[in-house]
């Protein structure tokens, strides 16, 4: 910064100097007599407020001589109530281009912005100098002029145009006067000189980058979660996602070996204390408006097409087992919910996915009203019949995909604060996020730079074209590093919103239930705000969104203060879904909780980028031990993968870059995250957890 300061005060000074030589360059007129007008000083020349009459010639025109001695009797019989000047075409170039000749001579009146000529270039025989008698032109610059049609515009060098033309044709005689400045008058070396006017450009572009770099470190940061475990051997951390999808993790993370809970790391996390975000930045915070009351709404009813039994719950914790009936069929809980952003799972069709256990899908909003739209959705008959599935289906809001998208993840957040440099991320956020406000959040497309507006009641109306057994509202993304009065600010936007969709869901339910989304990022008090707001209003499940921290330790010390009351608060049993998170690191603690369903794109991902997840830990495909390993990829698995392929075969595909492997090992991870699901079920059923 210092560097660009020093530079933009030598450019300053540099064109300071410019300046003064220009002036000084020129010598001051007088209006008496014929004067000699300049491209430098022409505007200041004929500024009078008086008609000119204007000789331009050559000086090698023979008949200049004759024509002086005419030119100097006019202007002693036209003073003082006209002005005569005379412009040597041959020296003052820039007003040749001015004045649009074609050739070097010409005489010419100019009256305020117009210009009037009374002969000019290729009209020889009317400039000969014999016939320019001084009577002749007499008469033309009294009454004369008035029978010549003007010429306005650029086509007359007294106009706005004309003198903006006159600027830029007198550029280089402005650059060769500051040359012969510094040369003659101050002494400079050409080198010297050569210098400076390379600096000039240097200097220019530093100054828009140090520009460019105060403005967007002021602008603010934002995130929003899609977790992925990725530890760390200095304790466990979450990565979030999303490029594309809420549990979308990043490819680096995808290949970060997956370990248990680390319990030293646990225990040593603070019991009261709520984990410290680093705030970055101010924003301005919203005024707090309170949302609706629960006055406003109904009474809750039991759905006949939607409720939530529990089995059993565990006498070791808040574990539970449970079945969430659908009108597309049951979801056992603790259960994982593979991600299909685009109505399909990433390299693996629904029904191979259904025969490894899946029960329920989560689809996009976001992408599926880009792409295909909504209404070809609905047209199709819905998701359901779009994709051809007998299971369940939830969709999001879309919102959260609008500010992921356009803020990055949390990841990158936390990456960038390290590096001291976010601007990838507020290059996205500029481009994507137009903006946000209380009606909701335009923005713009992906795809093809569309802008959009999504509010609470188009959100609820395109997840009922779409037509998804469970459905969430709009909810805004608050930052991870950001102010408490921002965060609270932004949760009572996500309440209002959240009660807007509410209204609009239940003013045409269909058999969709609907998912209220938890919010108050690291704070206690603003996330039991936020559970005792929502549910007094007649939501049919929870969902925990927003920021829950930047690692394992934070997800787990939010958690466990909120799950007692978000149980307490919702009287009757309620599904309660954790968005973005399913690592099977995670998994267990947040089953232990009281957490049912769980949301990633984690075992596809990392399925396409080569690894196998199994109970002692992710297996690297690509490996070169496996290159003989002429056995099953994972002992005891029982999916299409495992029975069919051995570990070597699956070695080699992916080597091969076979896009086959992509879809063989994303089959097994479906499987064994369904199956990991199913093994808690059975411990809580032993109240083993
Ligand atoms: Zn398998």
């Amino acid at each position: 910064m210092t560097c660009c300061l020093l530079l933009q005060l030598g450019c300053c000074l540099l064109v300071l100097g410019s300046a003064l030589a220009a002036r000084s360059s020129g010598r001051k007129a007088t209006v008496t007599g014929v004067v000699a007008l300049t491209d430098l000083e022409f505007d200041s020349q004929v500024d009078t407020g008086k008609p000119w009459l204007i000789n331009i010639y050559s000086h090698y025109c023979p008949v200049t001589q004759e024509l002086e001695s005419t030119f100097e009797g006019l202007a002693e019989a036209l003073h003082p109530d006209m002005s005569v000047g005379k412009i040597d075409g041959t020296s003052q170039s820039g007003l040749i281009t001015r004045f649009q000749m074609k050739g070097f001579h010409g005489v010419y009146h100019l009256n305020g912005t117009e210009t009037r000529a009374f002969c000019e270039g290729r009209d020889a025989n009317a400039c000969e100098g014999k016939t320019l008698s001084q009577q002749k032109l007499l008469n033309f610059a009294k009454e004369g002029w008035k029978a010549v049609p003007p010429r306005t515009g650029c086509a007359s060098p007294v106009s706005r145009c004309g003198r903006a033309v006159g600027n830029v044709a007198k550029l280089p005689a402005k650059a060769k006067a500051t040359y012969f400045f510094l040369h003659d008058v101050r002494q400079f070396s050409d080198l010297t000189i050569f210098a400076g006017l390379l600096a000039v450009p240097v200097v220019v572009g530093l100054s828009f980058i140090c520009l460019l770099d105060m403005y967007y470190s002021r602008r603010p940061l934002a995130h929003r979660q899609c977790r992925l475990a990725a530890p760390k051997s200095a304790g466990p951390t979450l990565l979030r996602c999303c490029s594309t999808s809420r549990a979308e993790a990043s490819a680096d993370a995808a290949a970060t070996p997956v370990q248990q809970p680390d319990a030293a790391a646990l225990a040593a996390a603070p019991s009261a204390a709520a984990p410290a975000a680093p705030v970055r930045k101010r924003r301005k915070a919203d005024p707090v408006t309170p949302p609706p009351p629960a006055s406003e709404f109904p009474q809750y009813v039991p759905r006949d097409f939607f409720r939530f039994d529990v089995l059993h719950t565990s006498k070791k914790s808040g574990a539970r087992v449970g079945r969430i009936h659908t009108p597309h069929g049951v979801i056992d809980t603790p259960g994982f919910v593979a991600v299909a952003t685009n109505a399909a799972l990433k390299a693996v069709d629904g029904p191979w996915a259904d025969a490894e256990g899946q029960q329920l899908m989560f689809c996009n909003t976001y992408h599926l009203i880009l792409h295909p739209g909504a209404d070809v959705v609905a047209a199709a008959g819905g998701l359901h019949a779009f994709m051809n599935r007998q299971r369940p289906l939830i969709t999001d809001s879309g919102g959260f995909q609008v500010f992921s998208l356009a803020y990055g993840t949390v990841h990158e957040e936390v990456n960038s604060l390290k590096r001291g440099s976010g601007k990838s991320r507020h290059k996205q956020e500029h481009n994507l996020v137009a903006k946000v406000s209380e009606e909701g959040v335009t923005f713009r497309s992906y795809r093809d730079g569309t802008k959009m507006l999504l509010t609470p009641e188009s959100s609820v109306e395109a997840q009922k074209q779409l037509g998804a057994d469970i459905i969430i509202p709009l909810d805004e993304l608050p930052p991870y590093h950001t102010e408490p009065a921002v965060l609270e600010a932004s949760l009572a936007k996500s309440h209002r919103w959240m009660a807007r969709s509410l209204k609009t869901h239940l003013s045409d339910v269909r058999q969709q239930a609907m998912y209220a989304v938890v919010h108050g990022g690291l704070s206690l008090e603003l996330r039991h705000k936020s559970i005792d707001y929502l549910t007094s209003l007649p939501f049919d499940g929870f969902a925990v969104g927003g920021s829950l921290g930047k690692d394992r330790v934070d997800l787990f010390w939010l958690l466990e203060r909120i799950m007692p009351r978000l149980h307490e608060r919702m009287g009757a049993p309620k599904p309660v879904h954790i968005l973005g998170i399913a690592d099977p690191a995670s998994v267990p603690q947040l089953v232990a909780y009281g957490c049912d369903t769980f949301d990633s794109c984690y075992p596809t991902r990392v399925g396409r980028h080569g690894t196998m997840l199994t109970k002692e830990g992710p297996l690297r495909v690509i490996s070169g031990k496996y290159k003989t390993a002429f056995r099953p990829p994972v002992e005891g698995c029982t999916c299409h993968t495992c029975s069919t392929h051995s570990l070597a075969y699956l070695h080699h595909l992916v080597k091969a870059h076979e896009p086959v492997a992509a879809t063989l090992l994303a089959i097994h991870n479906v499987h064994f995250m369904n199956a990991q699901m199913a093994e808690l079920r059975q411990q809580i059923l032993n109240d083993e957890i």
